[in-house]
């Protein structure tokens, strides 16, 4: 029997069928390994005639060093070589880039339960017995192939997938109109840093931003305008914080929050009254606010310190407070909350 009829026998009967392709455009390049000049010369007729490509060492130093060169998508590897057998060529495929990745037939002439084992714990994805039995080779060849496609397809999905994931987690996060943290994400954040701050004894603080005779904007500019307001100020307000820990977030309609963690009650003031000062020099025109012809916001602060009691509602209801107190002082300026309530 010749090589020919080997390979015609088990041939697919459409050879389109028959390629075995790792991209849309080339074959599955296959590299064989066996010191046995005439065996190798029979299975890289063999694998050609499968219309796969294919690339051939002597040993299993060479094997190593074309593995790195071609980066061929199977290995079929000759158990019994000198110098370096096929187990430890395996063994050492492993540590190469993408090596554990790249599938290993083993050929070996042993079916002795001892090199079987050591085969799979080398690492080989399978392994053909010599005499080889070419329909059986060849269905190997193509079931390890498919299930490296398949993990690399699945592995693009999952990176595709975390890309998603992350997208949605920032949109979650994110208030549509102004692009500044939502409610939810300030609710989540607030707990958090307030806990840390109880933990590691450190004071937080917290001011609440609410823009002044909005709904007097609203009426008389339009709610689309209204809406471009809200998104102006809110990038502004960010403007004010400085550090990668402080947030700015939409509390509700024209109100605004920023978190302040690690922060003293002078701290805090400081950053309402550069909030205050952003928007006031944004000069966005507001004939129907009662305080001045452009927008203005008043801002309420608080601050939990040490050894008070840590709760982030604490936090928010002296914050609000405070800004009530602004708003009665004329608005347009910026008020600290003197107590949290324990
Ligand atoms: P004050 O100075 O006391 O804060 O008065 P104000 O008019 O700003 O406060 P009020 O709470 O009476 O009105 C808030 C207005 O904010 C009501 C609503 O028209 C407006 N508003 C709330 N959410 C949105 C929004 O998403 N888009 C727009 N365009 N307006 C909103
Ligand atoms: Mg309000
Ligand atoms: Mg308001």
């Amino acid at each position: 029997m010749t090589i020919d009829d080997i390979s015609d026998r088990h041939k697919h009967p459409n050879p389109e069928v028959n390629i075995l392709e790792t991209t849309a455009s080339k074959p599955a390049l296959i590299l064989i390994v066996d010191d046995d000049l005439f065996m190798r010369k029979i299975l890289v007729r063999y694998l050609e005639r499968e219309n796969y490509r294919v690339v051939e060492a002597a040993d299993g130093m060479e094997a190593l060093k074309l593995y790195q060169e071609r980066q061929p998508d199977m290995i079929l590897l000759d158990a019994m070589m000198p110098v370096l057998d096929g187990f430890e060529c395996c063994s050492r495929l492993q540590q190469l880039p993408n090596g554990d990745h790249t599938p290993v037939l083993i050929i070996t002439a042993l079916e002795d339960r001892e090199s079987v084992d050591r085969a799979y714990e080398v690492g080989a994805s399978d392994y053909v017995t010599k005499p080889i039995h070419w329909a059986v080779l060849r269905q190997r060849v193509r079931r390890l192939l498919e299930q490296a496609n398949l993990r690399e397809q699945l592995e693009a999905a999952n990176q595709r997938l975390a890309v998603v994931v992350k997208e949605l987690q920032r949109l979650v996060a994110i208030d549509g109109l102004t692009q500044v943290a939502n409610r939810r994400h300030l609710d989540a954040y607030l707990e958090q840093e307030c806990s840390r701050a109880n933990r590691e004894q450190i004071p937080i603080s917290l001011v609440l931003c609410d823009i002044d005779f909005f709904k007097n904007y609203n009426d008389n500019y339009g709610h689309q305008e209204g809406d471009l307001c809200l998104q102006q100020v809110a990038q502004a307000i960010g403007k004010a914080t400085n550090r990668p820990a402080d947030l700015v977030a939409r509390y509700g309609g024209e109100e605004f929050a920023i978190v302040l963690p690690n922060t003293d009650i002078e701290g805090g003031m400081n950053v309402a009254i550069r909030a205050n000062e952003i928007i006031r020099s944004l000069k966005l025109p507001h004939n129907h606010s009662k305080v001045a012809n452009h927008v203005t916001i008043s801002c309420g602060v608080a601050t939990l310190l040490p050894s008070q009691n840590f709760q982030a509602i604490n936090l928010l209801k002296a914050a609000d407070r405070a800004l009530y107190v602004a708003k009665a002082d004329g608005r347009n300026c910026v008020r600290q909350s003197d107590l949290v309530e324990d």
